[in-house]
């Protein structure tokens, strides 16, 4: 490239360097690669010399117009990113040092997470199943029919009676599984249920289930016990205290409860016992044959054992929560005692 040619450049550059400002290196902008700029100026000379000469210099002045606007979009962009420093650096005074509160994943989500795993790892499936549900599969399908006294123990939320209503338990989700699936498998699910219940301390209309279902050639009691057993020491460490109390369930014979020592009062009665010194956590129990057959599997042929938890008490038992109204308050208070499970 002619001399002059790269004298003009390193003027330019010179200029662009002592540019402080981004205003400044525009005013240049306009002198150089403005329409009247004198680079601009140079390339539509091009346009009154002979093509002998035209072919000589276009190549020469396209360089010196690339060159240029690359020496521009550098400095440009030096100089914003400058100046947002420079704006930061004196506004950062006034900007106000109060952390911001941080949310985190609440301990239901925390404790199915935990449970899944623990489940995962014991070969089971993890399902879903909807909440609003019809009469046929949160009763008739689980040895609950329209008459059964039972279904006073579950007083019902409907969307249009008497067929469609808010699922009172997960155990709807076993008679979708069972009527749907070929054995064997093993599922568990969770999910929330709804029953028009006074809330207070220990009570809510929305509550949570952590169902379970199992359907192999051959199971029984020893296997729901131990599974039971397993699943307590993996939640709340191997000192745990639990019992099992024979219950009647429709959807089970026998029918069993798996209760925890009071984590409040450790036994000795406490308002969140009930001054009995243990928790029901769920119940559970072999699979009625009534249930196999409706769902199309032959009870002499299949064995299954099925279990609820009651969620909401296994997350206040792991966090020490001692009212079921806070687990749907929103309320962050609760983050100290988060940190301590593994998601
Ligand atoms: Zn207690």
């Amino acid at each position: 490239m002619p001399e002059n040619y790269e004298l003009l450049l390193q003027t330019l550059e010179a200029s662009l360097q002592q540019a402080t400002t981004v205003e400044e290196v525009r005013t240049l902008y306009r002198a150089y690669l403005g329409v009247k700029g004198s680079i601009k100026q140079l390339y539509a000379s091009l346009k009154d010399m002979t093509p002998e000469m035209r072919r000589v210099q276009g190549p020469i002045f396209a360089e010196i117009l690339q060159r240029a606007q690359a020496m521009f979009d550098a400095r440009q962009k030096s100089l914003q990113s400058g100046e947002h420093d420079v704006f930061l650096k004196e506004h950062a005074r006034s900007i106000p040092l109060t952390v911001p509160k941080m949310g985190h994943l609440h301990p239901l989500s925390r404790t199915i997470r935990e449970l899944n795993t623990f489940f995962v790892q014991m070969g089971y499936s993890v399902i879903d199943g909807p909440e609003i549900e019809t009469d046929e599969f949160c009763f008739q399908r689980l040895n609950v029919p329209a008459d059964h006294p039972a279904r006073d123990m579950q007083d019902t939320l409907y969307i249009e009676e008497p067929n469609l209503l808010l699922r009172t338990q997960t155990s709807s989700i076993e008679a979708r599984i069972l009527a749907t699936h070929k054995p064997p498998f093993k599922f568990v699910s969770a999910g929330r249920v709804y029953r028009n219940e006074k809330v207070n301390k220990s009570n809510h209309f929305i509550f949570h289930h952590y169902q379970g279902v199992v359907v192999l050639p051959d199971t029984n009691l020893k296997d729901l016990f131990s599974t039971f057993t397993a699943l307590f020491r993996k939640m709340y460490g191997p000192d745990v205290v639990i019992r099992f109390r024979n219950k009647y369930y429709p959807e089970v014979e026998p029918g069993v409860g798996p209760d925890m020592q009071c984590f409040s009062c450790h036994g000795k009665g406490c308002t969140v016992c009930k001054y009995v010194g243990w928790i029901e956590m769920g119940g559970s129990g072999i699979i009625h044959p009534n249930i196999m057959k409706m769902a199309g599997i032959d009870p002499t042929k299949w064995r299954g054992f099925a279990f609820g938890l009651g969620l909401d008490r296994w997350v206040m038992a792991k966090y020490n929560i001692t009212d079921i109204r806070t687990l749907l308050g929103g309320d962050l208070a609760y983050q100290p005692y988060c940190h301590e499970s593994t998601l």
